[in-house]
């Protein structure tokens, strides 16, 4: 356990004001601090009652002011979140309040917390490895209940679980080898390399599969870019509101209102999108609006999913069918025929080949068929357990390190060289391994990955 002789002290929930503020400490004087800024209601002293209960009674300022009526709880570590003793005040949610409180708590010796010191202190006290503290992170800037449903499971240690089983299977090949060069007068025999080889190739696919999950993280953390696109008045921000479920962009019935592209996030059919609602295209010669224009035609490039807009009220023209069939070309194209509510103009037959068709009514808020579509389009991989996939591009850069070391293990043991080169590969795996759940991980990246999580948490 790595021993911290402060006693840190923040704001855990966000500023401003709320129902309720948290106050948090963690260190050695945890405990002792919270008991003197504390002054329970029934007479006895915070620490005369047990842990991780809770206490009420008033937050008291330096000069034994109260402060507040609150809730608070103590810990004693190692059986806390970080492993440390630990104490909480449940204020009432007072920007005024908190700041008092801090400061009272300042007061009494505390330094203020820096950006993921507590989770920081979890994971040096052994109460989370790298994985599930970065998945802490994850939890907490979750834009998609699947992402968060992940987060959540490889908190619970899913991904450190998986890892640690390959760790463990070529701690055994290793173990075999060095027997070998302990022992270097016996050969090793066929049968038993093949079963080597066997144990190495498993744990090659253990890694491919995990490596195949990098694609679906990527898609939960960034959401896919889906470009709105149609004609003047196709109804584009009026769609975007409706997806959002507010009014993001300004909705009018004059063509070129959107000049700009309008940028919002939201989640539908279960994939998280980033919405990019564009100006409507069409030849115009006004200079903004022709800006406007290129603006759009680069969303559809850089799209993964294009939603492109036709007014079902009108008779549907040549441009519509142009365009759709240039975001064909582009992305996944879902073919939308807005204004659903109002009576329909006819639709003429080339329409029939063109990519999928779903009707929505930005004005009933009618967006079914949109997320049916949407989530057949990304579907939910059940491959991969909740909390068992590589989530950022440090984990998938040491996964694939430990791949290509497992890799090159392989082939030296068919290549018959000795034991000893073929250590060197397992080792390098299992230090690969080490970092992902932060065994071998050096200390400046681990300061980089809390610096990323807020104060307090
Ligand atoms: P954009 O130029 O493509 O962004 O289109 P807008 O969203 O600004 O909408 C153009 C016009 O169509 C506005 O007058 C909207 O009120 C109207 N409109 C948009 N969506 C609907 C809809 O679902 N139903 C009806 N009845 N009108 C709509």
């Amino acid at each position: 356990m790595a021993i911290q002789t402060d006693t840190i002290a923040a704001l855990s929930t966000p500023p401003g004001p709320g129902a309720i503020g948290i106050l948090r400490l963690s260190g050695p004087e945890a405990a002792s601090i919270a008991e003197t800024c504390f002054k329970p209601l029934g007479g006895k002293g915070l620490r005369e009652h047990p842990p991780r209960t809770l206490v009420y009674g008033d937050l008291l300022d330096s000069g034994g002011q109260a402060i507040d009526r609150v809730l608070c709880t103590y810990s004693l570590g190692p059986s806390s979140y970080t492993g440390e003793d630990t104490a909480e005040f449940q204020c009432h949610g007072s920007p005024m309040v908190l700041t008092l409180g801090l400061e009272a708590l300042f007061a009494q010796g505390a330094r203020q917390a820096m950006a993921g010191d507590f989770t920081r202190r979890a994971f040096l006290n052994g109460r989370l490895d790298l994985a599930q503290a970065e998945a802490v992170g994850d939890l907490l800037g979750a834009q998609s209940r699947e992402g968060a449903r992940h987060a959540a499971g490889q908190l619970a240690g899913a991904l450190s679980k998986r890892i640690e089983d390959i760790y463990s299977a070529l701690v055994d090949v290793m173990a075999h080898f060095h027997a070998v060069l302990d022992y270097p007068d016996e050969d090793v025999d066929p049968f038993r390399l093949e079963q080597l080889d066997e144990e190495l190739s498993d744990q090659e696919g253990e890694l491919n599969v995990l490596l195949a999950s990098c694609g679906r993280a990527k898609l939960l953390r960034e959401g896919v870019a889906c470009a709105i696109v149609g004609r003047p008045n196709a109804g584009k921000s009026s769609l975007l509101n409706a997806m959002v479920g507010w009014e993001r962009a300004i909705v009018t019935d004059i063509p070129g209102t959107t000049r700009d592209t309008v940028e919002e996030r939201c989640e539908l059919g279960g994939v998280p999108l980033r919405l990019i609602d564009t100006a409507g295209l069409r030849d115009t010669a006004d200079p903004v609006e022709k800006l406007g224009v290129e603006r759009s035609r680069k969303a559809m490039e850089e799209a993964g999913l294009i939603l492109v807009l036709i007014d079902s009220s009108r008779p549907a023209e040549e441009a519509d069918f142009a365009l759709l069939q240039e975001a064909k070309k582009l992305a996944p194209t879902i073919r939308v025929w807005t204004k659903g509510d109002l009576p329909t103009a006819p639709i003429p037959a080339v329409y029939m080949e063109l990519p999928p068709c779903v009707t929505v009514s930005a004005r009933t808020k009618y967006l079914d068929e949109l997320c049916n579509e949407i989530s057949c389009a990304f579907p939910q991989d059940l491959y991969w357990d909740y909390g068992q996939i590589l989530t950022n591009a440090r984990q998938e850069e040491a996964a694939s390190r430990a791949r290509e070391a497992v890799r090159r293990a392989r082939e030296a043991l068919r290549a018959g060289v000795t034991p000893d080169a073929l250590l060197t590969d397992v080792e390098e795996a299992l230090s690969a391994l080490g970092e992902l759940t932060g065994r071998t991980v050096r200390e400046d990246v681990t300061d980089r990955i809390f610096s990323k999580f807020c104060v307090g948490k």
